[in-house]
């Protein structure tokens, strides 16, 4: 196996940006800060967010209600600063991005808009292994329009989905899938799967939970008509954090039905307090409520990292850091790895199939510092994240996964 010393080397040649984040320190283990692998579940705290939280929370105490508009970053049109840096990150236009709500919340305020079954077309295409948050949305919506999920909801094996389009595709109201699977991470052909569901005339949505921050995205050329994905997983911006969605521009202005709030009406008129809505023609009227602005702020810190770094720079990381775990788990008979192995087809996260997922990832945590994820019963994840995660982290997680599988 590659000895430490290649491991260290490696990373002053390729360094990455550890140095913007607060690594949890370790319980066990040999070293004082743990590898941290679990960033597609939770990632971590960029240092620059408690200054930009306190400077919120200075402005409310120092000046209430006229911080709306007197704060350093008026509170009225706080969200749109994160709209260019957020669209930017998945090659969107500012127009078809807000950030706003949480993912399941924003999956369903689409679906308003986007499942729209009748007659023969009522079925929902989600992937046989779908987030169960995704599944119980789905199976929910349909049962919202009068219909039973088990009949309205096929799941198929991700290499299904072109076939069963070809096929069956006119049955097909809506498929919603995930970009990169969160319990395999394979990366979908986001762009191929798009054209081949929106030509057979089904409404396509993406979810890019586990996506988003991991693989560079044109959302606007690839011409979905909706996604939706959260912040708190690559993006790093905290537990529960604020989501985001895209609605593709051909949708805007248009007479989709959506639900509305005081936020879906356009800004300039808004504080006129009129009793019907003027919905301005961006994504902006699929907003409802005003939004949480101390949430935002870790937002607006997390899309600027990736702004100023840039989501092609951090792929090529990615690659080179998720090759090197690859290499390394390779030479341990006891690793089988789940996760595609062309790295076109996976984003930073290797799956690999164990006896007991909760007690391996327990040991790895407890006893070498390495923190991974369980999905039961046999699935353990690790995801070496490009912002943060190490050379010597990777060195580490398969030194004690040989030790402990
Ligand atoms: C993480 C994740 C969710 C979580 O949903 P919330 O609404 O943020 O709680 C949903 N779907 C997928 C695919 C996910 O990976």
């Amino acid at each position: 196996m590659s000895t430490e010393e290649e491991a260290r080397k490696l990373d002053e040649a390729d360094p990455g940006h550890r140095g913007l984040f607060r690594v949890p320190p370790a319980e066990g283990g040999a070293y004082p800060e743990t590898a941290y692998f679990a960033g597609n579940s939770l990632g971590l705290q960029p240092v620059a967010v408690r200054e930009e939280l306190l400077a919120e929370l200075d402005d409310w105490a120092r000046l209430g209600v006229e911080g709306h508009l007197a704060a350093k970053r008026p509170w009225l049109p706080y969200h749109s600063l994160l709209t260019a840096p957020a669209a930017r990150l998945v090659g969107a236009l500012s127009s078809e991005t807000v950030v706003m709500n949480s993912l399941t919340v924003n999956l369903h305020l689409l679906m308003v808009s986007f499942y729209r079954p009748a007659g023969e077309r009522t079925r929902i295409v989600i992937e046989d292994s779908a987030f169960p948050s995704d599944s119980y949305a789905v199976r929910s919506q349909a049962r919202f329009h009068g219909l039973d999920p088990d009949a309205a909801v096929v799941r198929l094996e991700t290499q299904e989905i072109l076939d069963f389009l070809a096929t069956e595709g006119e049955t097909v109201a809506l498929v919603l899938l995930g970009g990169v699977n969160y319990r395999t991470g394979e990366l979908l052909d986001i762009p191929r799967i798009t054209a081949a569901g929106r030509a057979v005339g089904a409404v396509v949505g993406w979810d890019l939970a586990h996506a988003v921050g991991n693989v560079p995205l044109r959302l606007h050329d690839w011409g979905p008509d909706f996604a939706a994905w959260c912040s708190y997983k690559y993006l790093n911006a905290g537990p529960g954090a604020v989501a985001g969605v895209f609605v593709h521009e051909r949708h805007h202005g248009g007479g989709l039905p959506r639900f509305e709030g005081w936020w879906s009406t356009e800004e300039s008129t808004r504080f006129e307090m009129a009793p019907v809505s003027r919905p301005p023609s961006t994504v902006e009227a699929w907003q409802v409520s005003n939004p949480p602005i101390l949430a935002l702020t870790p937002v607006l810190t997390s899309v600027r990292i990736f702004d100023e770094i840039g989501m092609e720079a951090l792929r090529e990381r990615s690659i080179r850091l998720t090759g090197y775990l690859e290499s390394l788990l390779d030479e341990i008979p006891a690793a089988e790895v789940l996760t595609p192995r062309d790295p076109a087809r996976r984003g930073c996260q290797l799956s690999l199939r164990v006896r007991d997922a909760d007690d391996l990832s327990r040991r790895l945590r407890v006893r070498h510092g390495v923190v991974t994820d369980a999905r039961k019963p046999d699935v353990v994840r690790i995801a070496p994240v490009p912002l943060y995660s190490s050379y010597h982290d990777c060195w580490r997680a398969a030194r004690a996964f040989e030790e402990e599988a």
